[in-house]
This record gives C-alpha cells, structure tokens and sequence, in this order.
C-alpha cells in the first residue's frame, strides 16, 4: 500500500506537492476551473496541518518560447488565492534565488505556487525527462513529496518521479481517490462484466482490449473502431474510419472471442442515414451506432453486473450523433450498473451529455487510465513510500 497524505505530520514542514493545475485557457482567462477546486482537497488538509505549501504543476506543452508567454500558471495563481483562505506566492522562475527567497521564508500555512514545470522543458526537455540535477534541485526545495497529479501519473517526470525518489512521498486525495475506484472495480468478481470500447483508434485500444478480454465476458464495439473490426469481417464499411495496421489484430480478437465480441448491426451515417451494416455504401461514413445496436447493447447491459467503458460510441461532439452514446449513459444510469469510465473524450463527453453524476466513477486521467485499465504500472505511483 502506498502511502496517502495523512499518513505524515506536517507541522512546520516544508511540503511539495504536485498538482493537476492544467485547466484550459483562453486569452488569458480560465475557461474551466474544475482541476483547481478539486486540488484544494489535498491543499486544504496540508494547510490545516500547518504545513508550509510548494505547489509544483505543469501547463500544456512547452516546446518555444512563444510557448512560455502562452503557457504560464499566473491565471492559475489568481484564482487559487481566491479559493485559499491563507497567503499564496508566486514565483516567476522554476529555478533561482528569487524563487529559493520565498520558499525559506515561507511560514505554516502559507502557499507558494512556482511557474510551470514544464519551463524547464525549454530547451533541454529537462523535466520531461526526468532530468536528475533538476529533481534534486526541486526536491531540495522540501521535506516531504505529495502526488496529487493523476494526469501525469503515468509519467517519468522530474516533477513527480525525480522528486519522490528523493523525498519521503505519499499520494494526494486525488490520486488516491482515481487508484482506489479503479482498483476496486478491476478487482471484484461480479459478473456478467461488460467492457465497452468505442472512440477513435484501435492502435489506441489494443492493450486494454488484451487485457481485458479475458476477464470479461462480453466485450461491445462502437465508434471509429468498431469499422476496422468490421471490415476484418469482409464487411464493406465505405469510408468510416479504418486502421489498416490492426485488421489483423482485428481478425484474431474476433477468431479468438467470438462470443464476447459484439458488434454493431446497424449504423448512422454521417449524412444521417440509418443503414443495416450490410448495405454501407462505398461513400458512407459510419459516424453513429445505429437504433437495432443501441437495442442489442442494452439488453446485454441491463444485466450487467459491472461495466468499464472507454470511448464514445460516436461522433458525440456533433448532434445528432451523441445519440448512441447518450443511450448507453441512459442504460447504465437507469439500471444502476456499477460503471466507470474513462479516457478523455469518454468523460468529456459524460459531461457534456448530462451525465456527470450518475456513474461510479469518471476518471479524469485519459492517459493514465488507459496505461492502468492495460495492466501498465504507473510509473509515478510506482515510486511513492510504501505505508
Ligand atoms: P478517449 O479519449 O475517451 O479514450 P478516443 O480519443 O479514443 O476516446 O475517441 C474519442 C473520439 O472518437 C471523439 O472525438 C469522437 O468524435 C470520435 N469518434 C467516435 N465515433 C467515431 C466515428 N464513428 N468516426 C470517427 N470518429 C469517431
Ligand atoms: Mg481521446
């Protein structure tokens, strides 16, 4: 068991944790502060213990320098000193006597949030890979390392792998909160189990599908994915979506399961025609799970006793082709089936559909779910103390 925050006393103690911060931005303003106030969980309890608070946190991809000027945390230190009822800094630098300043003076209670990590990524790529003088540079800035970033949790980074290896560490409640429910639902035996699969690649897919097939007992295909599987069927899918390179992965999951694969029957094409997918046209794009496979997926659902879903069963973003994958959502929700979900696009298009609150658990981290529900260690979990 790894250890959680509350496994330390922190009284006077200078405290690193690293944060998701990465919230979308727009001209300068915060479009959407979700990451922030689900961070101030773990904040709150440091600065309740009297910790003295360095927030390390990343923001998009810095590649130039252009990037710089467009990628700072300041809108991020703005709105955290209106939710943090204690004094919070900012320092310009990731590096420096300036920065070094504030951290030693720092008193319990207090925050210092230091500019994006992934300055360091210009030019030398320094955090991204896990430069060593860099984590032992930040890690010096401490005493002890909480994780909370689950987004970057699959990462060698030097923000997060770097400094736990250095410091004693525990996780955050957020990433806590993700590995728990992710654990929990991977772990238990209820069955009929059901994964969903749907989204945009195979190529994206086939770790999670190989590790996973043979615990579930039915596997459902919709979205861009499903047209490869398809047409490794011989089907004629038209122009939908296909990944040439996995056809005959396709063929073998579809040789080696076939009575868990299930595939669509029938389709919506992007000119919004419902069509039996034995009658796709040549110059069709398959863009939606069609009425008679929203059928055939909800009667296998209604049973089921668990569920995992990764990606949409359509083109969500563009109405009316979220109705596939509002559907499902309505079936899950209706009867109750244990579910998670994750990837990206899937929670964001749980969101958008109505269906924030209805499930088990939406997880936030596409990536790192992803790299979890395929049996990957997460490479910055894995370095965290042990209780
Ligand atoms: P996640 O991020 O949840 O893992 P993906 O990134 O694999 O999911 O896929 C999400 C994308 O797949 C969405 O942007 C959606 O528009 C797209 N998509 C769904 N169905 C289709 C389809 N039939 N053709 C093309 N793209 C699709
Ligand atoms: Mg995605």
């Amino acid at each position: 068991m790894k250890k959680t925050i509350e496994d330390y006393q922190y009284e006077n103690k200078r405290v690193i944790i690293r944060c998701d911060l990465n919230v979308p931005i727009k001209n300068g303003k915060i479009t959407d502060d979700t990451r922030i106030k689900e961070s101030l969980k773990s904040l709150n309890y440091l600065i309740e213990h009297q910790a003295k608070i360095i927030i390390l946190a990343h923001l998009g991809k810095v590649k130039t320098l252009d990037d710089k000027k467009e990628n700072t945390l300041y809108p991020v230190y703005e709105r955290l000193k209106e939710y943090l009822n204690t004094n919070v800094y900012f320092s310009h630098e990731t590096r420096g006597q300036n920065l070094e300043k504030i951290v030693f003076n720092l008193k319990p209670q207090e925050v210092l949030l230091i500019e994006n990590t992934r300055y360091e990524d210009f030019p030398n790529k320094l955090e991204s890979n896990c430069d060593e003088e860099l984590s032992k540079y930040w890690a010096n800035l401490g005493e002890i390392f909480i994780n909370d970033a689950y987004g970057t949790i699959h990462r060698v980074h030097a923000s997060n792998v770097g400094i736990a290896k250095i410091l004693p560490s525990a996780i955050g409640y957020l990433v806590e909160n993700e590995v728990s429910k992710l654990d929990e639902i991977l772990a238990e035996d209820t069955h009929p189990y059901t994964l969903v699969m749907g989204g945009k690649k195979v190529s994206d897919k086939t770790l999670v599908i190989d590790n996973l097939i043979n615990k579930c007992d039915h596997l459902l295909l919709g979205g861009g994915m499903c047209f490869t599987f398809l047409k490794a069927k011989g089907i004629n899918v038209g122009l939908s979506l296909v990944d040439d390179d996995n056809l005959s992965y396709c063929k073998k999951i579809l040789n080696d399961y076939p009575d868990k694969v299930v595939l669509p029957i029938d389709i919506v094409t992007k000119d919004n025609e419902i069509v039996d997918i034995s009658e796709i046209k040549d110059n069709s794009i398959g863009y939606d799970i069609g009425p008679k496979t929203i059928q055939l997926f909800e009667a296998i659902l209604q049973k089921s006793k668990r569920v995992i879903l990764n990606g949409p069963m359509g083109v969500f973003e563009e109405s009316p082709f979220d109705k596939g994958t509002k559907a499902i959502y309505e079936v899950l929700k209706n009867n109750k089936v244990k579910t998670l979900i994750g990837g990206g696009d899937s929670a964001a298009s749980v969101n958008q559909l109505g269906y924030g609150d209805a499930f088990f658990h939406i997880s936030t981290g596409g990536g790192a779910t992803l790299e979890y529900l395929s049996g990957t260690k997460l490479k910055a979990l894995e370095v965290i103390s042990e209780k």
